[in-house]
């Protein structure tokens, strides 16, 4: 498909602006630009049809089943963009007054407490603008703690193995040494080798609960007592709480501090790498570290603080601001009951899809999942030698976005489902039917796999090449 910038022809833009009724000023000519800014000249027509035709070759939740394992591509109610197109939201400047803004703030400081009931946490900074970003924040409040109490020698974090690739990334970047801890039969963490990596120089832990895996650690509370008993903290990954909202808190479990992904659980459309929110929860200790400012109510009154040994601020202002209010409508929408369905019918449709399937597919930890599972195509390779990847790009012929593949790393052809608890029965039954087609192919023409996808504007592309050479810019 051409470029706006190849279809543009010199002259033929869309001139909707009148002509200027007051005087005309020209800028200092230092401000002034030499040449002009190098933009397509479209009529309207033809914009529209350039942006239909880009819209149709994209797949997202609103075309069809989207069942990409770990983040969460579930349907969100318009409801909630339309509260946070309210003009009261999005016409407001970050450098008002206080007082002119007291809705907002209330807004802000009522999410806050609702997200603390539902992880079990006493407060909450909503600035960081993504997971990953939470979890540098977080770990900042558990290094300020450490650090607060003169506690210089401890210097590393456990991550277990199956543990979101974020982790390890974000203990590093703050600067610690990450010790890996290996999963047991089960895909639990395994208690053993835990024991014998931690002592007086662990920081803390960092765990993605419901793991990668699709598993709750039955040992949960065993873990953070072993963290807790050698002094360290306990950071819980709630990137996807889809599973567990309104049924098991972290801060129950003996977690310090957890972010959670708002555009994931909560309710904001994501992949596109639009605005998120990595809100990151804590216990009342950790609370004076938290990012500045931080929205306060007192006797009716709402104002920005900042916390006495604050980290400092993460990103400017309040983070992703309209992210939150669509967090709020959501968990207000829901309600207490609502949200606990929510999270039954996720673990629900994970469940009835991976028993679908389990005939022909194996699970990589069979048992009962959380909100999602994973398979493993390694059988299927040796016998046909059709990869994870053969019947991913078979699934996009057939109108399905592919599951997560080849993640976690500690599965081999590694297939990680998430339905999500939006989808309807008739929805995950098409799905499993095109899952068993793609694998009755795989025993009798594997080649047509091979060839997958034959219905896209571009077939198999060279991920590789794609990485190691990026191309970012159009050149001209
Ligand atoms: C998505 C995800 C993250 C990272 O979130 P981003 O918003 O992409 O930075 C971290 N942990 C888990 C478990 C996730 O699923």
């Amino acid at each position: 498909m051409k470029l706006s910038f190849e279809k543009s022809r010199p002259g033929r833009g869309s001139r909707i602006l009148p002509e200027t009724d007051v005087p005309e000023r020209s800028l200092p000519d230092a401000l002034l630009r030499k040449d002009a800014p190098r933009l397509p000249e479209m009529s309207q027509g033809d914009i529209s049809r350039h942006y239909s035709a880009l819209a149709r070759r994209v797949h997202g939740v609103s075309d069809g089943f989207y069942p990409l394992g770990s983040c969460t591509m579930k349907y969100n109610p318009k409801l909630n963009d339309e509260m946070a197109s309210l003009p009261g939201f999005t016409g407001i400047h970050p450098l008002q007054p206080e007082y002119s803004v007291q809705g907002c703030l209330e807004a802000i400081v009522l999410a806050e407490r609702l997200l603390c009931e539902i992880t079990g946490m006493d407060a909450m900074t909503f600035q960081p603008a993504a997971g990953a970003h939470g979890e540098f924040t977080g770990l900042l409040l558990i290094k300020s703690w450490h650090e607060s109490r003169g506690d210089s020698g401890r210097t590393k974090i456990i991550v277990p193995d199956s543990a979101h690739g974020t982790n390890p990334a974000t203990a590093t970047m703050t600067g610690y040494q990450v010790v890996n801890v290996k999963s047991d039969e089960a895909g639990g963490v395994d208690l053993e080798a835990l024991k014998s990596a931690v002592g007086s120089d662990t920081a803390g832990l960092m765990l993605t609960n419901p793991n990668t895996l699709g598993i709750f650690d039955r040992n949960i509370t065993e873990i953070t007592r072993i963290i807790h008993e050698v002094g360290g903290l306990c950071y819980y990954d709630g990137a996807n709480l889809n599973a567990i909202m309104g049924i098991a808190r972290p801060g129950d479990m003996g977690f310090d501090v957890i972010h959670l992904n708002l555009h994931k659980t909560f309710s904001t459309p994501h992949g596109g790498g639009g605005p998120g929110a990595g809100a990151v929860g804590c216990r009342r200790a950790l609370a004076k570290f938290l990012p500045s400012p931080q929205a306060k109510e007192s006797g009716g009154t709402y104002s920005f603080e900042d916390p006495e040994s604050s980290i400092g601020a993460v990103k400017a202002f309040y983070g992703n601001f309209l992210v939150v209010i669509r967090t709020l409508t959501y968990v207000l929408t829901l309600g207490r009951g609502g949200i606990v369905e929510a999270a039954r019918n996720a673990v629900l449709n994970a469940n009835y899809m991976m028993n679908g399937l389990s005939d022909l597919y194996d699970v990589a930890y069979p048992g009962i999942c959380m909100h999602e599972f994973v398979l493993t195509a390694e059988r299927i390779k040796k016998e046909y030698g059709v990869s994870a990847m053969d019947i991913a790009k078979a699934m996009i012929d057939r109108g399905i976005h592919p599951p997560t593949v080849y993640f976690p790393l500690i599965v081999k052809e590694a297939m990680m489902v998430e339905p999500t608890e939006t989808e309807s029965m008739e929805t995950l039954d098409e799905a499993v039917a095109v899952l068993r087609e793609i694998h009755e192919l795989a025993r009798t023409d594997p080649q047509s796999l091979h060839d997958a996808p034959i219905s896209t504007p571009v077939r198999r592309l060279d991920e590789v090449g794609a990485a190691r050479h990026p191309v970012l810019k159009y050149s001209f």
